[in-house]
């Protein structure tokens, strides 16, 4: 009310200070009472004159973006400006810091690994994050506000979302076949929905290999059981002479050790898959990996190859020595196992320029078609099944070399041609390699000569 009163103040003393003015024009003309009363209707317009004038400039600043202050009148007009204009700067604050909080969070929902779809009462959307856009091939910008079932068809999908039972999720294959995605929605709100959505293609394919797996194992495992049972089968029913029953005993004997090499080959591959990675400061001797392996090499071939070991000197690789001498041995031992009679196997190690060695088997054996290439390493990949069983093979052989590659920052490099032989390279990083004294080992040097480094 504080305002009012000088309001009104102001109004009648406009429309005295009118009166009185008339009143003294009029008494020079003999009409005092007439002048009084036109003076005060024209104090009263005069007043009205300068509200309006104020109101208007006033009115065209709350039409206006407010971007300049308030208009600074005095008294109500210039404080009902003020105020306004406060409130107004208050109520912007707060949209702003509104604003600044949603981009915030709505920032969170976009750095979430996994997708995020907001749908309105009408399964409009109202928002998506660039996850959840991937997922079901949307445009965030593009498709806001765009009926979902509209632009993600699939079946499945649909008639989840349709349903409006969503207790548990589901999973269907990602628009343009890029994978699985696995969907679960929540209520929210006024009939909203929460898309919330996950790639699981990679989870999908880990399972796939982990069923593969135990089939392949089981498979593996069945077979040498089978023969084993038939022939504790067959000696205790049948009466078997003494030739018979040793080479009964031989074919037992071989089958155990399948399986034993098997295990053996399960064993170091979950080793390597649950074991730290090797140290990178404990140095193995390439000229000692050799050693190792080369006795174990001349037994299974028993004179049937030419073998070579060269370029080890004293050189040495960062890391697990007996992961190193499986990888090699495998290597070697494969050589060995498809190479026929009369053929060459040569291993070399050397440290090309940019500091990474280079441990190579190199033989002259049956070759391995382009297309088998790239899945050699898989477990129980095998391009001759036959071959491999019958020369001891598990399928696993590459696959451990793989890991131990890999667990020292190395890789596994394959070059073959069918009937031409084939080439391993062991390559591993300059981090983990010192190059020693390089010069070639003279060729037939025998192992026991050979520096334990
Ligand atoms: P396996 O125990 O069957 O030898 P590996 O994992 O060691 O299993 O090798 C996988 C497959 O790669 C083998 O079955 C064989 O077909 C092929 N292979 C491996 N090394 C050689 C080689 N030196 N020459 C030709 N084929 C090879």
């Amino acid at each position: 009310m504080g305002w009012l009163i000088p309001r009104l103040l102001a109004a009648v003393l406009a429309v005295v200070a009118g009166g009185l003015l008339g009143m003294g024009l009029g008494s020079l003309s003999d009409w005092p009472a007439v002048g009084a009363v036109l003076g005060s209707a024209g104090g009263a317009l005069v007043h009205a004159f300068l509200e309006a004038v104020r109101a208007h400039r006033f009115m065209n600043w709350l039409r206006g973006q407010h971007e300049g202050p308030a208009p600074r009148d005095a008294g109500f007009w210039g404080e009902l400006g003020y105020r306004v204009e406060r409130s107004m700067r208050l109520l912007e604050r707060r949209v702003d810091a509104e604003h600044a909080r949603l981009d915030q969070f709505l920032s969170a929902i976009e750095a979430s690994p996994n997708g995020v779809l907001l749908l309105d009462a009408n399964d409009q959307i109202e928002w998506c994050n660039s996850v959840a856009a991937d997922h079901f091939g949307l445009d965030p910008q593009r498709d806001r506000r765009q009926r979902v079932t509209n632009l993600v068809r699939a079946p499945a999908f649909v008639a989840y979302l349709q349903s409006g039972d969503f207790a548990d999720g589901i999973s269907f294959p990602a628009p343009g076949s890029r994978g699985t995605v696995a969907v679960l929605i929540r209520a929210y709100g006024d009939s909203m929905k929460l898309v919330l959505s996950q790639d699981i293609t990679e989870r999908e394919r880990n399972d796939a290999m982990r069923r593969d797996f135990v089939a392949n194992v089981s498979h593996e495992i069945r077979t040498p059981l089978t023969v084993l049972s038939g022939f504790i089968e067959t000696m205790g029913n049948l009466p078997l002479t003494e030739v018979e029953r040793r080479r009964v005993m031989e074919l037992m004997g071989q089958q155990t050790l399948r399986m034993q090499t098997l295990v053996g080959d399960l064993l170091t591959l979950a080793q390597l898959e649950g074991s730290p990675r090797p140290a990178a400061d404990r140095w193995v001797g390439v000229l000692r990996l050799f050693t190792q392996v080369r006795a174990a090499a001349e037994a299974l071939s028993a004179g049937r190859h030419a073998f070579s070991f060269e370029g080890s000197g004293a050189a040495q690789i960062a890391g697990a020595e007996t992961e190193l001498i499986s990888a090699l041995a495998n290597l070697v031992n494969n050589a060995v196992r498809y190479t026929p009679s009369g053929g060459k196997v040569d291993v070399s190690w050397s440290v090309q320029s940019d500091g990474t060695g280079e441990l190579e088997v190199r033989d002259s054996g049956i070759g391995i078609a382009r297309e088998h290439i790239p899945r050699l390493t898989e477990r129980f990949y095998r391009v001759d099944g036959s071959r491999s069983r019958d020369t001891g093979g598990t399928g696993l052989g590459l696959s451990i070399v793989k890991h131990v590659a890999q667990r020292h920052g190395g890789e596994l490099e394959v070059r073959s041609e069918p009937g031409k032989g084939s080439t391993f390279t062991l390559v591993f990083p300059a981090a983990r390699v010192r190059a020693g004294d390089t010069q070639a080992e003279p060729p037939g040097r025998s192992p026991d000569r050979v520096d334990t480094a």
